[in-house]
């Protein structure tokens, strides 16, 4: 099996140095074990975090091993009856080809038709999910709400807009790096508006769309990317507005610290809400998201998109053009 391992820990921008491949001789399987020829790998930016030492909500990988993350790929070998040769299921052995183990830590997926296996990474798995429970449990969100998702054209932040707006946002509003993206979060998710946040600074080009008095500005703020987007969204808070935050991508790679923002009084004075999450703490949402983002999905009322990579020699290339921004919607490799 050819597997990606960590080599060394970065300090700033990962590179191609902190990575290695190696050819692994796999074990025969032992009773209740699987064998599954991956599909499709998911590389997301949470596995920026998983590369440094230190406390975190999840351990860090581990030097010289195998990295681990989301895949999906097919059975092609089984000591189990639950997981049949042929079935598709949803792991956590990605950055490898051939992934075997216990059968119980594989999941088996229905394959649904027009819906890539790829989805199950992507809206129908863990950042669908990521995107329902921040806006609907974390920031609770009621119809009417007005609404500011950065990350807009991303994973999660597409489908926190169109989640807005199917259920009633009186205003979306999206940022994301480019003009290319801010067009299709306008016209493909949906989005009343977008910045491109390269035209200059955030906390000027919002003000174009929320107003500095209660009740012009932003009721829910989905953050992924902290930094100078949270300081932005401040400014324009509504009175007992709510914050999810989700992610804080502009500072994964910063190698000094960057000066937090100035103005976190007005969580005070204004009433607000800040809340922070981890996915992997709210999976008893699932079933309640999948009931009913499944249908949206399959109507085609949400739409998603990915970024295929071809081939898994280019695993590293796609998880570093991801911190660059180089995705729309869901970045995954093809194996
Ligand atoms: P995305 O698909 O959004 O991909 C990452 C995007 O981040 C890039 O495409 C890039 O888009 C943007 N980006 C990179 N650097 C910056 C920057 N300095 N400022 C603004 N944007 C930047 O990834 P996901 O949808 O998977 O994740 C989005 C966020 O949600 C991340 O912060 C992630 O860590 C977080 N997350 C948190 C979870 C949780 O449990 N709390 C679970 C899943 C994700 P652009 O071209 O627009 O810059």
């Amino acid at each position: 099996s050819t597997q990606i391992q960590l080599a060394s820990r970065p300090r700033g921008w990962p590179t191609h140095e902190n990575f290695r491949t190696v050819s692994v001789e796999l074990p025969e399987l032992s009773d209740g074990e699987i064998r599954v020829a991956n599909e499709f790998i998911s590389v997301d930016p949470y596995m920026r975090g998983r590369m440094n030492e230190g406390r975190s909500y999840i351990p860090p990988f581990e030097l010289d091993e195998t990295m681990t993350g989301g895949a999906v790929g097919r059975v092609v070998e089984s000591l189990s009856e639950d997981h049949p040769v042929g079935a598709v299921v949803l792991h956590d052995q990605g950055w490898r080809d051939i992934a075997q183990g216990p059968a119980r830590q594989f999941r088996v997926v229905a394959e649904l038709e027009g819906v890539p296996n790829s989805a199950h990474l992507g809206i129908l798995g863990t950042t669908g999910l990521t995107a329902y429970v921040g806006l609907m449990h974390i920031a609770k969100f009621r119809s009417g709400d007005s609404v500011f998702v950065s990350g807009a054209a991303g994973s999660v932040g597409s489908a926190v807009g169109q989640i807005a707006r199917l259920g009633g946002a009186s205003k979306v509003i999206g940022s994301a790096g480019s003009a290319d993206k801010v067009a299709t979060a306008v016209e493909r998710y949906g989005f009343d508006a977008a910045l491109n946040y390269r035209e200059g600074p955030v906390r000027k080009l919002l003000r174009e769309y929320f107003g500095d008095q209660d009740g012009e500005g932003i009721d829910v703020y989905f953050d992924n990317v902290g930094g100078d987007h949270l300081e932005a969204a401040l400014d324009l808070m509504n009175d007992e507005g709510r914050i999810a935050n989700c992610g804080a991508i502009s500072s994964y790679n910063a190698t000094e610290r960057t000066p937090g923002p100035d103005n976190l009084w007005l969580m005070i004075t204004r009433r607000l809400t800040m809340q922070g999450f981890t996915i992997n703490k709210q999976m008893g949402h699932y079933n309640e998201f999948i009931t009913k983002v499944g249908p949206w999905v399959a109507s085609g009322e949400l739409v998603f998109d990915e970024t295929v990579v071809e081939g898994i020699d280019n695993t590293v290339d796609a998880f570093l053009a991801l911190m660059k921004g180089a995705n729309v919607g869901k970045m995954v490799v093809k194996v």
